[in-house]
């Protein structure tokens, strides 16, 4: 495990710049009475772009100031926190013209076409394309963090956080577009007070009866979304609400905020709502102190002081949001769409100018604080960088405060299908309680997902209670769901964090004590006794140093479930999606998956335009923790007890890959349904205290995941892990300490864990006649490939125990493999031994595999589970042979290498790399080369993502298998090439094109091969 000592501080900072830092500290405290801080210790954050211009916020005004900053010769960069650009307009639902309001610009019409209305997906998409027309680079997903400042005291760039952990942007010139200001705050800038007392907001929702209420005024406007446009169903006609609420605010502090957007919801969202704003919209008075400042009405974009953007004493910073220095009746009438992009075009402009007239930043640095900020804490998070980061060094960031948001018991991060249950059974408990949601609803795939369906799955427990909450039967109304969840949470007295991203945790002595969060007022910590982390990818168990599984196997073999990202109409509760990698641990993937299914989307035109895109990457295989237990697929089998089982799952092996654990390369069961317990020690990181894993990111192997997975089991593996954490809280964090008989027990007593688990001891190891009569019982085992079968075989069942005890089977194997002279027997045994790294039957899977000079009918990567993502029977009779690692099992290997061709289906090419990389030969340079040379088998890595796809099919090819199908042939090919030695570096020159693909898997496995890592033992 990693740990940290406090270095000595390698610089001597400025006075003026520590005291610019200590104030703004001072600006953040001061927004929470009672708030402290912790000082996080010394970094290097590595420098992802640096250019002439950053604008941060994703506000339509932002891409308009971007795009023009870049027309007008700066180079540019921009990020918004939301999953997409145009976030004033989505975000805030404000999606219409006024009457008088006309659209001129090519933009303004894109949006608004002939229409006074526009979908988000209009917005969203017609923002995508003013960026990538213009050549901006940008991301999604991404908090503006810190302000940098270069040796003189000038702002110079700015921190972001995302999915990739956290980098550095250098700029000469910063628009900070963000909804708070946060960067301006952090600079010298006046701010005018903040007032306590009554404040207005509003929020829009669509669909469903309008609300009312006290301080609470709703108008209908005149406007219906019709919905679903697509061809099925008839069409449903939603009206749309504006409410004005009025909420007492005693502090601008990000817990003051979610507290006043929980109240506006409980107010305004009513039965049959099917969107919603996702953020309040209002008008601040403590905007900046500007250079002037706007009084009265608006004059109009082309005719109002632009240096009320420009906060007074503070250059190269512009405020381009409702923050800018001007009254509130300016500001509304300013963040009308049309005026908005106007004043953005007119900022982009200047920035440009500003930023060509100005040398580059010297010295960048992120200012740590001088001294009497108390003890340093250990923050871990990601800080590798995105893949352009690594030409472009690193930017010191010396100790620096953070300050203190809250203290919990316990604190979810996450508040999807597992994270919202354990939410609301902490809560239940009576633990001080709070999610934090990166989305702006609860409830994860299921809802903003738009999985609104059970696959398989134990309906019973806290997952029935939660159907017969909303009346769910197979499928469920998705707002409905996230609405019952959150109003679950709050009737428990939980406080739920909507747009805020859990994005490091704080490690003292092995235990987790806190989590960093970025919310839109800024980066911050919340303290916590337990942390439960139900991000689904192990986000925060990562950040805290725990040892993860992801992407490439620890046999260094690339997998990867496949994913989707749907549209989303109106009313649509199940889309569900399947035909791409996407790796959510890395921001540029994300960013190209649902950018490229914007446009692609978006290209429907009329009534069959879809509404909108989902929020939620819907990936089905994401990072898992390495446990105290990694739940195995013969456990799943050999219906394995364990003495603490949190909880109980039910499904197929629903792969949407091909497998690569051992007993899967033997035989492939994806079809009939398995039960499988899950202990407790499945969700405590290997060497951490202080925090659970929940959900995709718990501890098992990659093919035992895909039947642990289903939501039903998740939600009540949810609930009972809340329960473990309300009790670790009482612990002061110690996760193994806990009665876990209690859980159980109270589990079994809510319906949620059956009561026999309570008397549950391990049952492995397995007697030796187990053992022996298991061997006796794979002799039959079939070999064939289709899947759609239900039938759970003996011979499937001993194979498990076989697998599940290799040691105490070999003798047993070779024995029965001399024994019997039966072909298919002999046949299976061999195979089994070969997997289990014994050469015994190599002689025969030699004979084998020669015999068949023609490959058999092989199958591709796709989304036809039940016909695709498995070897054929050659394909197993080669990985068998390669497992074995007998020295002449390369010739039949190589033979077939050589028969290979383009067309040929993925499955071939994924056995013979399976089986070289295990024989590791020189020998193979020469075919494999060969291979690579075929016309046709190269280029396929999508390196550009933004300007050479553009405009072409590029895009789509995201969505395209065989564009997937021909990528993996290619890189695992060059791999394997690469791993036996090379020819004349044309392997590596494929794998460092790949280490820049816009697919994350495919980057990280070539690098991952690159730095020689993965290769077996
Ligand atoms: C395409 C697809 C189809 C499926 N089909 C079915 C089906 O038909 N039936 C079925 O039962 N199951 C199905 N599944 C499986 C099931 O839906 C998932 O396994 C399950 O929902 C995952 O739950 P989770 O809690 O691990 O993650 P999620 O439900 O994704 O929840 C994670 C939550 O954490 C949030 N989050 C992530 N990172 C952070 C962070 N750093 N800070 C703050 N918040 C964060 C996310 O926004 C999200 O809300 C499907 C899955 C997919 C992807």
């Amino acid at each position: 495990m990693r740990t940290y000592k406090p270095r000595k501080r390698l610089v001597a900072w400025k006075l003026a710049y520590t005291l610019s830092v200590l104030l703004s500290t001072a600006e953040i405290l001061w927004a929470q009475p009672g708030a402290r801080s912790i000082v996080e210790q010394s970094k290097q954050i590595p420098v992802a772009y640096d250019v002439d211009v950053v604008v941060v916020g994703g506000s339509s005004a932002g891409v308009t100031a971007a795009c023009e900053a870049r027309r007008n010769g700066a180079s540019v960069f921009l990020i918004s926190d939301r999953p997409y650009v145009g976030v004033d307009m989505c975000a805030h639902q404000r999606l219409w013209l006024e009457p008088g309001e006309k659209p001129t610009s090519e933009l303004d019409k894109a949006i608004f076409g002939k229409d006074r209305w526009a979908t988000p997906l209009a917005v969203k998409k017609a923002m995508d394309e003013a960026l990538l027309t213009a050549s901006v680079p940008y991301l999604t997903g991404c908090y503006a963090t810190e302000a940098l400042f270069d040796e003189r005291g000038n702002i110079a760039g700015i921190v972001m956080v995302n999915r990739s952990g956290r980098q550095a942007v250098k700029a000469k010139v910063v628009i900070d577009g963000s909804r708070h200001a946060v960067l301006a705050r952090q600079t010298s800038a006046g701010f005018r007070g903040f007032k306590v007392g009554k404040r207005t907001f509003q929020f829009i929702v669509v669909g469903g009866e309008m609300q009312y209420g006290e301080n609470l005024l709703g108008r209908k406007l005149d406007v219906t979304y019709d919905s679903p446009t697509s061809r099925r169903g008839p069409v449903v006609k939603y009206p749309v609400y504006e409410y004005t609420v009025s909420i007492d605010m005693k502090d601008g502090s990000p817990a003051s905020f979610a507290t006043a957007e929980q109240e506006v919801r409980n107010l305004v969202i009513g039965r049959g709502a099917k969107d919603c704003s996702e953020v309040l919209y209002f008008l601040p008075e403590d905007t900046v102190v500007g250079e002037s400042r706007i009084e009265g009405s608006w004059p109009g974009a082309a005719q109002c002081d632009i240096s009320a953007y420009r906060p007074r004493g503070v250059s190269r910073l512009y405020v381009l949001s409702a923050y800018a220095d001007m009254d509130k009746i300016a500001a509304e009438n300013m963040l009308r769409p049309l005026e908005f992009m106007a004043i953005g075009r007119r900022i982009g402009r200047e920035a440009a100018t500003m930023a060509k007239a100005l040398p580059s930043p010297d010295r960048v640095e992120l200012h740590g604080a001088s001294s009497g900020s108390g003890p340093v804490s250990f923050v871990g998070e990601g800080l590798t960088g995105l893949r352009a980061s690594k030409q472009l060094g690193m930017i010191l960031a010396g100790p620096r405060p953070l300050p203190v948001f809250g203290q919990y018991d316990v604190v979810v991060v996450g508040g999807g299908t597992s994270g919202a249950p354990a939410g609301i059974s902490a809560a239940r408990r009576g633990s001080k309680t709070l999610v934090i949601e990166y989305l702006d609803e609860l409830g994860g795939v299921g809802t903003a997902g738009l999985i609104g369906s059970y696959w398989r799955g134990n309906r019973r427990g806290f997952t029935q209670e939660n159907d017969d909450g909303i009346g769910a039967g197979q499928r469920w109304d998705v707002v409905a769901k996230s609405e019952w969840l959150r109003r679950q949470l709050l009737k428990n007295s939980a406080d739920i964090w909507f747009c805020s991203f859990g994005c490091g945790a704080i490690v003292a002595d092995g235990r987790v004590t806190g989590v960093v969060v970025a919310t839109p007022q800024g980066r911050g910590v919340v303290l916590a006794k337990t942390v439960v982390d139900a991000t689904g990818n192990a986000d925060i168990a990562f950040c805290a140093g725990a040892e993860t599984q992801f992407s490439v196997s620890a046999l260094g073999v690339l997998s990867v479930q496949l994913a989707g990202f749907p549209h989303r109409n109106l009313g649509d509760n199940y889309n569900n999606t399947c035909y791409t990698m996407v790796d959510d641990t890395d921001v540029v993937d994300v960013w190209h998956l649902m950018t490229s299914m914007r446009l692609v989307h978006g290209k429907s035109q009329g009534p069959h335009a879809p509404y909108d895109v989902g929020q939620l990457v819907d990936s089905r295989e994401r990072r898992r923790i390495i446990g105290e237990y990694t739940l195995t697929t013969q456990d799943i089998l050999n219906q394995r007890t364990h003495p603490d089982t949190i909880s109980q799952h039910m499904s197929n092996f629903d792969a949407a890959a091909f497998p690569d654990s051992a007993m899967l390369l033997a035989y492939d069961m994806k079809g009939p349904d398995f039960r499988v317990d899950m202990p407790y020690r499945c969700l405590l990181p290997k060497g951490l205290d202080g925090i659970l894993v929940v959900g995709l990111g718990a501890s098992a192997e990659r093919d035992a995941m895909t039947l642990v997975r289903m939501q039903p089991d998740l939600q009540n593996q949810g609930y009972a892990a809340g329960m473990a954490a309300a009790m670790v809280a009482k612990l002061d964090g110690c996760t193994r300490k806990i009665d876990i008989k209690e859980v159980q027990r109270q589990m079994a007593k809510e319906g949620v864990l059956e009561r026999r688990v309570i008397h549950d001891r391990d049952s492995y190891p397995m007697s030796k006649s187990a053992i022996a009569e298991a061997v006796d019982g794979v002799k039959q085992l079939s070999r064939q490939h289709d899947q759609s079968g239900s039938v759970v075989s003996e011979s499937m069942k001993a194979l498990a125990v076989i697998m599940a005890h290799p040691k105490e089977s070999i003798p047993f194997l070779r024995d029965a493999y001399q024994r019997t002279s039966i072909r298919n027997e002999r046949i299976n045994y061999a195979r089994i031994l070969a997997l289990l790294g014994d050469n015994a039957g190599v002689p025969m899977l030699i004979a084998e595999v020669s015999a068949m000079t023609e490959w058999d009918e092989g199958y591709p990567y796709t989304s036809g589970r039940d016909v695709g993502n498995v070897f054929s029977d050659l394909d197993r009779l080669i990985i068998a042979l390669g497992y074995s690692r007998a020295p002449r099992a390369l010739d039949p290997v190589l033979r077939k290498t050589t028969i290979l061709e383009p067309s040929t289906v993925l499955s071939h090419y994924k056995a013979v790399t399976l089986a070289l990389r295990h024989l590791k030969s020189p020998q193979a340079i020469g075919p494999l080369a060969k291979l690579l040379a075929k016309p046709g088998f190269r280029g396929h890595a999508i390196t550009n993502p933004i300007t050479t796809e553009y405009g072409a099919d590029g895009l789509s090819r995201r969505r395209s298998f065989d564009q997937l199908n021909a990528a993996f042939k290619e890189i695992i090919i060059a791999a394997t090439l690469y791993q036996c030695g090379d020819d004349r570096n044309m392997g590596r020159t494929i794998l460092e094109q790949y280490s820049q693909d816009v697919n994350g898997h495919f980057a990280s496995y070539a690098q991952a091969v690159l730095d020689g890592k993965g290769l077996p033992n």
